[in-house]
């Protein structure tokens, strides 16, 4: 015999007696996008390598080494499955000129996949929910994303996790803050370690964003960007925080917050957790005004977030949500039962409850066995003697009630009600 071929390490099967919670988290996610009238852009998984090395930067964890790139033989194209969805986001949005007809508000849902090293809270294949705002320009629509934000970790129950927001100012002030920044790190370069080193006059700004607990002293003495802050960053900054405030919203200010993307300015904004260890950010996000520009549109501001749905549902775990659980399965033998029972069961559809028929024959015992580990409510029991007169027979599973006999027509009406 030959081995069983295994999932790729990193990528993780959802399986049925799991998957009812990520039905359960989408179900609430799209009410709850639809409730502030943010609408579904779907893109595909796979897109030319040159948008993400474009628009996330090419000195970045992403695409230094996470990306799974690989050429398309048969024409030669350097292709990459998303590791994120703004760049294909705005991509599409450019493409189509959904601008022309003013500011969106837009939402992706689906898998993005990174070549890390797989751990709890960190996946090769994992899931995200991406909220968009193209096209606006006031700290209002930043205010939103992240009051939004609040409401749903509300509706799913998630308590703990407390929203940090920082600010990377203008493009200008950043290039003044950088400038200080890599003098701050050359007079330390001992201290360093070598992804820092290495990144220290690409991408110095990265280091701050660094994982590694040998780098924490350093880094907190580096300067703060808030001293080359410019003007209308700073009102920015505070509109926020007045909203914020004002919506009830607590928050931390934390300016070492970067991000790991490149196309980030003005905001940024972390919802973070202690419960999940090392991987405790569950939602990032922030202002990108210069990224449509820069991917060749016609500039415009822009606004989002990110948040990692396995992590979220990890800190969900302790909720109970219930399995859905069909409500009837029927059982039958006889060949005019077993006609009739056809007809029942779509009967019982048409009357909105769920129903499965017995597949494969056997004995009524047998059957029974299968109706009682399916978990549905109710045995509906059809033998030659009940199809002839055009009844059935209900049982019911769960509960200590009497089997009783009726029509078909009435055995709808009678299910629903119980
Ligand atoms: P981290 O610092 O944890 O690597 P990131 O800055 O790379 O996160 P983003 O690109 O901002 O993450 O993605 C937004 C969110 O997606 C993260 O806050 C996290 O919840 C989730 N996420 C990112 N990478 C992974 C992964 N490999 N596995 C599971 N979730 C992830
Ligand atoms: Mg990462």
């Amino acid at each position: 015999m030959s081995s069983l071929i295994q999932a790729i390490r990193g990528m993780n099967d959802i399986l049925p007696d799991e998957s009812h919670r990520w039905e359960f988290f989408e179900d609430a996610v799209r009410a709850w996008l639809a409730g502030y009238g943010y609408r579904n852009i779907r893109t595909p998984i796979v897109e030319q390598t040159d948008l993400f090395t474009r628009s996330i930067g090419a000195v970045t964890d992403i695409v230094e080494k996470e990306m799974y790139t690989f050429v398309d033989h048969l024409n030669g194209d350097s292709l990459t499955l998303r590791p994120e969805g703004t760049a294909s986001c705005v991509r599409a949005v450019l493409e189509h000129n959904l601008l022309y007809a003013g500011p969106q508000r837009l939402y992706y849902y689906g898998p993005m996949f990174r070549h890390e090293r797989p751990q709890k809270g960190r996946y090769r294949q994992f899931h995200q929910v991406g909220v968009e705002a193209l096209g606006y320009a006031d700290a209002d629509i930043d205010a939103e994303l992240i009051i939004m934000c609040a409401r749903l970790w509300r509706q799913l129950g998630i308590s703990g996790v407390r929203l940090e927001i920082g600010t990377l100012g203008s493009t200008e002030a950043r290039a003044i803050y950088r400038a200080r920044l890599i003098k701050y790190f050359e007079q330390h370069q001992d201290d360093l370690d070598e992804d820092a080193r290495r990144r220290m006059h690409s991408n110095p700004l990265r280091i701050l964003d660094s994982k590694n607990p040998l780098m924490r002293e350093i880094l907190a003495g580096a300067p703060r960007l808030l001293d080359d802050l410019d003007e209308d960053s700073l009102k920015h900054f505070e509109a926020l925080q007045r909203l914020l405030h004002d919506q009830g919203v607590d928050f931390e200010i934390n300016l070492q917050l970067v991000r790991g993307l490149d196309y980030y300015n003005r905001t940024v904004f972390e919802w973070v957790t202690d419960k999940l260890g090392a991987q405790g950010t569950i939602c990032a996000g922030g202002r990108y005004d210069g990224l449509i520009a820069q991917m060749g549109g016609k500039s415009a501001p822009a606004c989002g977030f990110a948040m990692g749905i396995e992590r979220i549902l990890a800190l969900m775990a302790e909720n109970e949500i219930p399995k859905p659980a069909v409500d009837i399965y029927v059982v039958h033998q006889g060949e005019i039962a077993t006609s009739f029972s056809w007809k029942a069961v779509e009967w019982f559809r048409n009357e909105g409850l769920s129903a499965i028929l017995h597949c494969g024959g056997g004995s009524f015992k047998s059957q029974m066995k299968k109706a009682d580990a399916s978990g549905a409510r109710f045995a509906v029991i059809i033998g030659d003697d009940e199809a002839k007169e055009g009844e059935v027979s209900i049982k019911p599973l769960r509960e200590a009630a009497e089997q009783v006999r009726v029509g078909l027509a009435e055995a709808g009406s009678l299910l629903r009600r119980i």
